[in-house]
């Protein structure tokens, strides 16, 4: 049944991104006090509840004191290594504290609740380790048909989940500024330069937090993975792809892509995003997956079924105040693995995975050409140029852009939740 029933009024407005059905983590300082830690809250509407607060403001029952315990501490990463009936305790307590006609006692409550409006976000939680994969069949199809149009997807796709080692340093929050790297490009002719690129991208993406780990060398069965899945939040994997094609060969991407990468700062969970579970389906002439990453419960809901955009508005445009050009629009059910066979396959060889780990999803393109999620795909590698509302034209990020990804899950039976805004502009403005 669709419910907006927060006595936090703004929750209520039907495109608000945060209705009590959300409740998404994040970590904030407030304005004003940048030199205090930072704390951790759930967004409602407009607004953020200060989790810290709320445990001194409101008695919490004993039995429930080791699920909040963390979230009081400032700690996410050990309230997400907990197990998931913790999460749920919180989430019925949450639910019940901002409830319209819940046994909250808003009076008090009302006290922790700081406007997202004078709160500034940081990182959600430690993240140990980044892996980026690559699921959509569809951007690694396009993508490699750029580069290989007789052979596009290469042999291994349909069998193993590709991906690769990120850099959790760079990791960043929605609403900072990304300088233009600069690197090794390699001309058509003559030999490399080192120099500021000049072929700049986006990755449209999703980002899966891991709640509990694994124990070293012990692998996660693709019948538990959906257990070590905490959350997730909209993930731009910036990349410079003059200096990847020049260094990719044999390793991988490197410093094309490690020099930043995007987050939204909210984590919208795993229980949050149970009514917009979907079937996880291949064509049929496609192979099977091996037996270790076959589930009957991820065949039955292993996919999310998460829309996902992605704009631009330049320099120009804000100067003209024109709005944001919408570039595309695809959707994470596009995924060829899920985020169960991500988690499975990531720790088949015993590879360690820890509470906060941050998992890709890779570029998140769709069937069709009009649902790519890179520039690399919608200007087919900078040949077509794409036109701005002001008439200023893109085949790459140019300085002053501003790059926004927004997503969120929407169907006929639950209340529309939203992921907040992945964010940053590029060079100077
Ligand atoms: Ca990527």
């Amino acid at each position: 049944m669709k419910t907006r029933g927060s006595w936090v009024a703004s929750a209520n407005h039907p495109e608000s991104e945060f209705p009590i059905e959300n409740l998404p983590f994040g970590r904030f300082m407030p304005t004003g006090l940048d030199q205090a830690d930072p704390r951790l809250g759930v967004a409602i509407g407009d607004q953020i509840l200060d989790l810290g607060a709320l445990v001194r403001a409101i008695p919490i029952p004993a039995d429930e004191s080791a699920a909040f315990a963390p979230l009081a501490a400032g700690d996410l990463n050990a309230f997400m290594a907990l197990h998931k009936k913790y999460h749920q305790q919180v989430r019925a307590r949450l639910t019940a504290i901002l409830s319209k006609n819940g046994q909250g006692d808003a009076a008090r409550v009302q006290g922790c609740l700081v406007p997202q409006s004078q709160a500034r976000m940081v990182m959600p939680c430690t993240v140990g380790d980044y892996t980026d994969f690559y699921t959509s069949i569809h951007h690694a199809t396009s993508v490699g048909s750029l580069f290989r149009p007789d052979n596009p997807l290469l042999p291994n796709y349909k069998w193993v989940p590709i991906g690769y080692h990120g850099r959790s340093s760079t990791l960043q929050v929605s609403g900072g500024d990304i300088p233009r790297p600069s690197g090794q490009i390699k001309p058509a002719e003559g030999p490399p330069v080192f120099g500021p690129c000049q072929k700049l991208d986006f990755e449209l993406e999703v980002g899966f937090f891991l709640g509990a780990g694994n124990a070293p060398g012990v692998p996660i069965p693709i019948a538990e993975a959906e257990d070590h899945f905490f959350g997730l939040c909209l993930l731009n994997d910036w990349s410079a792809r003059d200096i990847q094609s020049w260094e990719y060969q044999p390793l991988g991407p490197f410093l094309s892509k490690n020099f930043a990468t995007t987050l939204s700062p909210w984590i919208v969970t795993r229980e949050a995003l149970a009514p917009f579970r979907v079937p996880y389906t291949r064509p049929v002439d496609d192979p099977a997956p091996l037996p270790y990453l076959t589930d009957p419960e991820n065949q039955q809901a292993g996919g999310i079924d998460l829309h996902l955009q992605i704009s631009i508005q330049s320099a120009e445009m804000r100067a003209r105040n024109l709005s944001p050009h919408v570039l595309a629009k695809t959707n994470l059910k596009y995924s060829f693995w899920t985020m169960a066979q991500l988690i499975t396959h990531h720790s088949s060889n015993g590879c360690l995975m820890r509470s906060g780990d941050l998992l890709g999803s890779g570029t998140m393109s769709g069937p069709d050409s009009s649902e790519a999620g890179s520039l690399l795909e919608l200007t087919r590698g900078g040949k077509e140029a794409l036109t701005l509302p002001s008439g200023e034209t893109r085949r790459f990020i140019e300085d002053g852009d501003a790059i926004e990804i927004t997503g969120f899950c929407q169907n006929a039976s639950a209340t529309r939740i939203g992921l907040g805004s992945c964010r940053a502009v590029i060079g100077s403005t």
